[in-house]
Parts: structure tokens; sequence; C-alpha cells
């Protein structure tokens, strides 16, 4: 079965909107063992949309279009299917039945302009669109199915899942089954990891590389007759990538580094707190991004002057004036400060270099010193030379501390 992608917008084309709907929907058909033979982007342009319908249909099987669903006058899709297909557009009852419901749900009534969304072409298959506005829908043209989805992300995301892999995978009764799994390592440089992952491939596996900022992800994807099949191969893969590369794999279901500490943490009925110089409060944002951190975090300090090193967190003047505030004493203290402050099971302190300027000779830009302070490790500290600009040091810097609270967790250190 030849597939073909077909996202459709001005912004695509002007390079504002990076194309991240094709970006999951390859990734993911692929993933599933699907071939995506074609990819297009248009503008938004009626003669041009209805050449690329003209094409899709002629050389694919399945089209996926995304986009122009909308309600404003550049959202062309839904007219520009209608007369490609030959028929006129008509009063879809069940979706304007979802638009009133989900509309009186926010205390709003459907406008002249939201109820050119349903109106949809003649014979369409409706996709209710549980997660939006915009109704998505199918129409089949000489032998090509064409399902045609909302741009916005998580409702093209929702919708291919609902309703298109489902359909896909019915028009392929023959095909494969599959098992995806998104493997993330932490510590290793791509290089490195495909290195150790040498020779790993064997038949019914396929794996991805991606790098994605001091992480590789690797998508792994295993097909069998049977699904048990598949996972079983999945698994097999999985041991042996976790035999080559050890700890740097922190999760095999996709998580963030984050979440995976917040998901130790929690098993383990421990508390953390953090005070942060350099990174600025990053790390407690990350650490609070995830849902339910209120469980395990119980409090972040930004201690960036001195004086707020000493005033909050207890860390003698002297110290700070003997070492300096970058250094493995006063990151040790801020540790054992906050986590007193806090009463947490753990305490982190973090103090470095951001630049650009402030570095020397000694201590150059980017030297970082994190400091942990728990029961299970007792009170340590890492020194870090990273390099970057002011952002990345301070994203490295919480990654690495993430990094290295999840090695405490699990004894590593
Ligand atoms: P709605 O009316 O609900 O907005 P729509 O089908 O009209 O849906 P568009 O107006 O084309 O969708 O796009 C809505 C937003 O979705 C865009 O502003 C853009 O931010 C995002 N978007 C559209 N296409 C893509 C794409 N291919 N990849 C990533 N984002 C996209």
């Amino acid at each position: 079965m030849r597939i073909e992608i077909l996202t459709t917008g001005d912004e695509l084309m002007s390079g504002l909107t990076r194309d991240g709907n094709f970006q999951w929907a390859g990734q993911t058909l692929t993933g599933l063992g699907f071939d995506v033979t074609y990819h297009t982007t248009v503008g938004d342009d009626k003669e041009i949309l209805e050449a690329a319908f003209a094409t899709a249909r002629d050389r694919a099987d399945a089209v996926i279009v995304t986009g122009g669903l909308g309600p404003t006058p550049d959202d062309l899709t839904i007219e520009v299917a209608a007369d490609f297909f030959n028929v006129e557009l008509e009063l879809n009852q069940a979706a304007l039945d979802m638009m009133v419901q989900r509309f009186e749900r926010i205390g709003r009534k459907v406008s002249e302009t939201n109820m050119k969304q349903v109106y949809l072409p003649e014979g369409c298959h409706t996709l209710l669109n549980k997660w939006g506005t915009a109704p998505g829908f199918s129409f089949e043209a000489d032998n090509t199915v064409f399902f045609f989805l909302p741009g916005v992300p998580k409702e093209f995301r929702a919708m291919m899942e609902e309703y298109v892999i489902p359909e896909l995978k019915n028009l392929n009764p023959d095909m494969k089954k599959s098992c995806m799994r998104l493997v993330k390592t932490f510590g290793f440089p791509e290089s490195e990891v495909a290195q150790k992952l040498e020779g790993i491939e064997r038949d019914g596996v396929k794996l991805g590389y991606r790098a994605h900022f001091r992480e590789i992800h690797l998508r792994v994807s295993s097909f069998g007759d049977t699904t048990s099949e598949a996972q079983e191969l999945m698994n097999e893969f999985l041991e042996d990538i976790h035999s080559r590369l050890g700890h740097h794999v922190f999760t095999t279901t996709g998580e963030m580094l984050e979440e995976v500490v917040g998901n130790i943490l929690q098993e383990k009925s421990l508390t953390l707190s953090t005070a942060e110089s350099c990174t600025g409060g990053l790390l407690s944002h990350r650490i609070t991004n995830i849902p339910g951190s209120s469980k395990y975090f119980l409090e972040g300090v930004i201690s960036y002057s001195n004086q707020a090193k000493h005033n909050i967190l207890g860390v003698p003047m002297e110290l700070i004036e003997a070492n300096g505030a970058v250094s493995a004493p006063v990151v040790e203290a801020m540790a054992k400060g906050v986590r007193n402050l806090a009463g947490s099971s753990i305490g982190v302190g973090i103090s470095g270099i951001a630049g650009p300027g402030g570095g020397t000779t000694e201590k150059p830009v980017g030297t970082v010193f994190v400091g942990v302070d728990s029961s299970l490790s007792g009170t340590i500290s890492r020194e870090f030379h990273f390099r970057g600009n002011r952002e990345e040091i301070k994203l490295i810097t919480v990654l690495n501390t993430l990094y290295m609270i999840r090695q405490i967790l699990l004894n590593n250190v």
C-alpha cells in the first residue's frame, strides 16, 4: 500500500511552522510497518491544492491530508475536496451536534463562521473530532482513500490513532503485527551508542536513531505474525540493548528524564527539594512540569546571590569566601541547607558559571558543581565542565543533575 501524506498551509511553506504532523505521522506509520511513499506540502491555494489531490489520487492508495479544515477564509480544504470529488457540501448533523455540545460546555454559541466547518462533502465518512472543533472526514475516489484531518497537532495525532491507523490496518489485513518502543539513553554521544549497538540488527526488528540534546533516542519496531510474537522479539531486543548500554538506558517507554526520576521517587516514597543558582529554577520547572510532582517535590529555592545562599540556606559566608560560590563545599552546603529547610529525603544544590562572562582560568565558563545530600548518598558533589551558550549550559546542567539523582536513587553511585 502506497501512502501519501499531504500537509497544507501557508505557514508550513513560509517555514514559520515546522511540519511536525508529517514528522510524527512518518515515524509512526513506518514504525508500524507501513510504507510512506510520498510526502507533499502545499500552501493555501485552491488550484495547487486540487492539483495535489489529483497527483496523490493517481499515485497513492491512501492519502492523509492535514490542515485547512478551520473556519477562516484561508481554510480551503473542504471546499476544494468537494469540487475535486465532484459533490456538493451538505450539513453534517452529527458534526454539528458535537460542535454545539462542545461550545455549550464552554458557554459559547456556534457562530456563522464556525458553521462552515460542519458542511462536509456529500457521501463522505465523518471522522468526529473529540479533541477540537473541526471534524475530519474520509472519502474514496478511484480506489484511493483520502483522510482529511485538522492541522492542530494534538487533534491530528489523536484522530490518526483513533480512525486512520485502524482503517489502514483494515485495508492491509495481511500486514505483520507490530510493536513499537521509544528507548532513551543519556550520557553517551550518538557515535558511541552506534558503536555499542553494532551488529544488533536482526530480522523482524527495525531500529532508528535520533539525537535529542544530549539524549539519544532509539525508535524500535518489531514485527511478527502475531502480536505476542512481535512482543517477544521486542523483549529480546530490549534486553540486548540493556546489556550493551547498561544504566545509560533510562527508559524503554518514552518518558522524559524528570518523569523517570519522579516515578522512582514516588515508588520509594522519597521527597526532593532543590537549591539552584546558575540554573535559575529550570530544574524545579522541569520537575514540576510533571503532573503529580507535588507528591514528591517539596521546595525549590533560587539562591542566586551569595547573600541568598547564606540567608535562606545557611551557607556560611566564610565558606563562600574561602572556596568561591562555584565550588564543591558550597553546593554541598546548599544541598544540606535546602534539605533541612524543606525536610525532604533528598536535597540538591547547583552552582556554576553559565557565561558568557564570569569565567576564570581556574573556573572557565561551563564549570558547574552539583551537590546532593541524602541518606542514600550522604553528602556528595560532582564537578562538570560543559560547553555551549548560556541557555545550553543551564539545560545540560539540569539534565545531568536529573541523571545524577536517578543514579543515586538506583544505588548506582
Ligand atoms: P482548526 O480550525 O481547528 O485550527 P485546521 O484544520 O484549520 O484546524 P490549520 O488552520 O491548517 O488547521 O492549522 C491550525 C494550526 O495547526 C496551525 O496554525 C499550525 O500551528 C498547526 N499546524 C498545521 N499544520 C501543521 C503541521 N503539518 N505540522 C505542525 N503543525 C501544524
